[in-house]
């Protein structure tokens, strides 16, 4: 990143950023590719680019433009969603087809235009695609006009979980996001990419939401450098999932996931405190998690997480549990009304 030779990405002359995407048009063979500041940003400019107001996306509602960009999504994009509510949180042909027909069509009403999912899905704890589910909803969407978009802010994850490349998802799909700031360690950074007339419009709207940098060749060089080094070592991340959930699932009253991929999502919500107070006590142990809903905590492991830290996490947190069942009676715990 120091060293990077950069230019100004407005007049499209900063020179690392430019050789990014170059490097990702070739590597995931398409027409065209735009560096982003963040996954979020990439998900409102591919709907603003796919859709007009008024329009129609079919997804789930565990998905980030749901579950973290509702907002964003109706008062950037003025479009409405359709929501698939099933707890797996995959979406299919069948389900797809019901959530069409759930609803009276013609020119008057909302036009369901572009299906949106999601791989691996974060919400319930990085699960992976079956590629025969997709291929699937891919036929389906080619025959019916319907735009498929894959949000990819964990598709490096899913391709070492499933044993295939990027691009046979990639492939299956009419645009897709990646980010370098999850799995690959970049401090931040996404890429969108598709064909060249939908990227096009997206540099429009780049620009329009104040996404537009200027010596982005800083971040472009360490995304660039993540994809080249920290791609083939996620399978380190999710062996040290697997690890915790397993060690933690052995104590009293612990309900966790059975991680594919990176993430750790364990219930609170039997051992009487909210997932925003048992994040507050777990910090006093040195552990940092998130609360994901009320009553789940989500942990993921990253390139910063070594096998030295795994092994005193587990520890610590079985002494933070213990603590945390003996006051399980003890309705002082939740006294404190957080702000979430
Ligand atoms: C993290 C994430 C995003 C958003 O990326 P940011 O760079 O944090 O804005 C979008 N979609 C999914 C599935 C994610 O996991």
């Amino acid at each position: 990143m120091f060293s990077a030779k950069v230019g100004d990405d407005c007049y499209g002359d900063d020179f690392s950023t430019n050789k990014l995407e170059q490097y990702c048009k070739d590597y995931f063979q398409v027409e065209d590719c735009i560096f982003l500041t963040s996954g979020t940003l990439s998900n409102q400019l591919a709907i603003k680019s796919i859709t007009n107001p008024g329009d129609e996306i079919i997804s789930h509602s565990l998905y980030h433009i749901n579950f973290f960009e509702s907002s964003q999504t109706s008062a950037l994009c003025n479009v409405t969603l359709n929501l698939c509510e099933d707890d797996d949180g995959f979406l299919t042909k069948n389900r797809i087809e019901k959530a069409l027909n759930k609803k009276a069509r013609s020119p008057y009403y909302a036009k369901p235009k572009l299906v949106w999912i999601e791989n691996s899905v974060a919400a319930t704890g990085g699960k992976v695609y079956e590629i025969s589910n997709l291929i699937e909803i891919s036929n389906y969407c080619k025959n019916n006009n319907l735009h498929l978009h894959l949000d990819g802010a964990r598709l490096f994850n899913a391709s070492i979980a499933s044993n295939l490349s990027v691009n046979q998802f990639a492939n299956l799909v009419n645009s897709f996001s990646i980010c370098f700031s999850k799995g690959l360690g970049a401090p931040f950074g996404s890429m969108l990419l598709g064909e060249k007339e939908f990227i096009d419009k997206a540099r429009k709207y780049k620009k329009w939401f104040g996404g537009a940098l200027h010596q982005s060749g800083i971040l472009a060089s360490s995304a660039l450098y993540g994809l080249k080094n920290n791609f083939s070592r996620i399978n380190k991340d999710h062996a040290k999932a697997k690890t915790f959930a397993e060690s933690i699932s052995k104590l009293p009253l612990v309900e966790v996931n059975n991680p594919e991929t990176n993430i750790v999502i364990f219930s609170t919500k039997h051992i009487n405190i909210n997932s925003y107070n048992f994040v507050e006590k777990a910090k006093d142990y040195g552990l940092l998690f998130f609360p994901w809903t009320k009553d789940s905590v989500r942990v993921t492991f990253h390139l910063e997480i070594s096998d030295q830290m795994l092994i005193i996490a587990i520890l610590k947190f079985k002494e933070l549990w213990a603590e945390i069942l003996k006051l399980k009676d003890n309705k002082s715990v939740n006294r404190h009304i957080s702000n979430y």
